[in-house]
């Protein structure tokens, strides 16, 4: 039986309209899929049906997962922390809020009452697009979970919208509604158009999450730390969300590139061409996402990883496409210098793969000021076919100037460093990471996460929810963040990633 499907969101407009299709089969049981609540048959559920939430929401989800393994060329098999590790919980209306979020073990969709209005975010394909991304990213990253730089934070947010869009261009029918409007703003590079009108119509038109976030975008790169920690939809701010928009416009400027280079900027794109194009430029983010560095400067150093992947796998074809898109938006690319050495370690490179040595190791310790308490974790890791150790040191970075109720806590600062072989002695690749500048990058996002009331310090909120100190804001909003003891040191963890 078919379903009642809405391809891209309740509100896009301009795009196609809810249409009948035969609902995706359930993921086999040997690679990584959804539990479901007990639902009803498929069939013509009505807009507004709590069988057309889970339908509409279920088809949404395993498009987004499907539309990945295209562009990732293998199957998910694992979700990077849930349990058991091969089902996500997907709970379509998990009651009162204007969000959505991944903890890890699900993704939670929500209802909220306007007027006689409601908003259920896990109608839009955009939306639940969106936290699959958060979940599919994850899986490739499960490093980047409890990261605190605002950048990476942001790209986690940026690789979200990215998914969305991706979902949505895979739609034939949305290819075609969209090839003649590419060049401006359209329903298909706005994310979220329903929750954010809901945000709007509850909270006011200057909320941060009150206009649709746009790829099709003109903000230029700032360092985070000199941003406004929040501010209205039209603000770049350092919050994650309002951020991400940098990338999600590089990425999105990187198919108008790829198009202009193969048939011409004035052209409008067949939606043949057009699929290429936007394949072409998903296969990349998603492999640069995996293997990109974590600096400071995520940003950059994915794009970069999408230079190298581009010439590892196109012969460089639309090095000028990422390129120019990346300059757009104020992020310089150089992605030359990703594997380029810079120093010599003391002795001699580590015959065994993905190791170094003793005396390797201390001297990196050494010259990251590494406390005794502090971890140094050693991998082997590959870019663009390139093998390297990746050496990740665990900074300790303290909050209690940020707020009272921090004091004693710090948040973990990942330093990573490339090691790569030179005449056999052990060598950094790229570039040292800059620690007193992680430290403000850090406290950066820390003070983003204040501003929005992220951080759950009553023990109960992390589960139920934060009350708002706004009387009309009735949301139980459920934190991304908590104060957890690990060992004696009490550390800023992620719990949750919000919409
Ligand atoms: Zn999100």
């Amino acid at each position: 039986m078919p379903i009642n499907f809405i391809p891209n969101d309740p509100k896009a407009s301009g795009g196609p309209p809810i249409r009948q299709k035969t609902p995706r089969t359930n993921r086999p049981a040997t690679v990584a899929g959804f539990n479901y609540l007990a639902h009803k048959p498929a069939a013509l559920h009505p807009l507004g049906d709590p069988e057309f939430l889970f339908w509409q929401s279920r088809e949404a989800a395993l498009a987004a997962v499907a539309t990945y393994e295209t562009l990732a060329g293998k199957k998910v098999t694992r979700w990077a922390r849930s349990s058991p590790i091969r089902k996500l919980d997907l709970l379509p209306d998990d009651g009162t809020d204007l969000n959505a979020y991944y903890n890890g073990d699900s993704l939670n969709f929500f209802h909220y009452k306007t007027g006689t209005k409601t908003t259920w975010s896990g109608a839009s394909t955009d939306v639940v697009a969106h936290e699959s991304g958060h979940a599919l990213l994850d899986q490739a990253r499960p490093d980047l979970w409890d990261s605190s730089y605002p950048e990476t934070n942001a790209f986690h947010e940026a690789f979200g919208d990215c998914m969305a869009l991706l979902t949505a261009f895979a739609d034939p029918a949305t290819r075609t509604a969209v090839r003649t409007r590419l060049r401006r703003q359209n329903f298909l590079e706005a994310t979220a158009e329903d929750l954010s009108d809901g945000v709007r119509r509850a909270l006011g038109a200057s909320h941060p999450a009150a206009q649709p976030r746009h790829a099709h975008n003109t903000f230029k790169w700032a360092l985070p730390t000199t941003l406004p920690t929040s501010g209205p939809p039209n603000v770049l701010s350092s919050e994650v969300h309002s951020f991400a928009r940098i990338f999600t416009g590089c990425f999105y400027d990187t198919i108008l590139n790829i198009l202009r280079d193969r048939i011409g900027a004035a052209k409008t794109p067949t939606a043949a061409q057009l699929g290429d194009a936007v394949r072409t430029a998903g296969k990349l983010v998603v492999r640069a996402a995996a293997e990109a560095t974590e600096t400071t400067r995520f940003f950059q150093s994915v794009g970069q990883a999408m230079v190298l992947a581009d010439a590892a796998t196109n012969g460089g074809a639309n090095h000028l496409a990422i390129r120019d898109a990346f300059q757009k938006h104020n992020v310089a690319l150089g992605s030359s210098a990703v594997l380029a050495p810079v120093a010599a370690l003391r002795g001699a490179a580590s015959t065994a793969r993905g190791a170094l040595t003793r005396t390797a190791v201390t001297d990196l310790r050494q010259r990251l000021g590494a406390t005794p308490d502090e971890r140094m974790v050693v991998t082997a890791h590959a870019i663009a076919g390139v093998r390297v150790v990746r050496a990740t040191h665990l900074r300790h970075v303290a909050l209690g100037k940020l707020d009272d109720r921090l004091k004693g806590v710090v948040a973990l600062a990942s330093q990573r460093v490339l090691v790569g072989a030179v005449n056999k002695t052990a060598a950094i690749l790229g570039a040292m990471p800059e620690s007193t500048a992680g430290d403000d990058e850090v406290h950066t996002f820390v003070a983003t996460l204040l501003a929005a009331d992220r951080i759950a310090f009553a023990g109960t909120s992390a589960r139920y929810g934060i009350k708002s100190a706004l009387r009309k804001d009735t949301r139980l909003r459920l934190p991304t963040h908590v104060v957890r003891r690990v060992g004696g040191t009490k550390v800023l963890r992620r719990v949750r990633f919000a919409c």
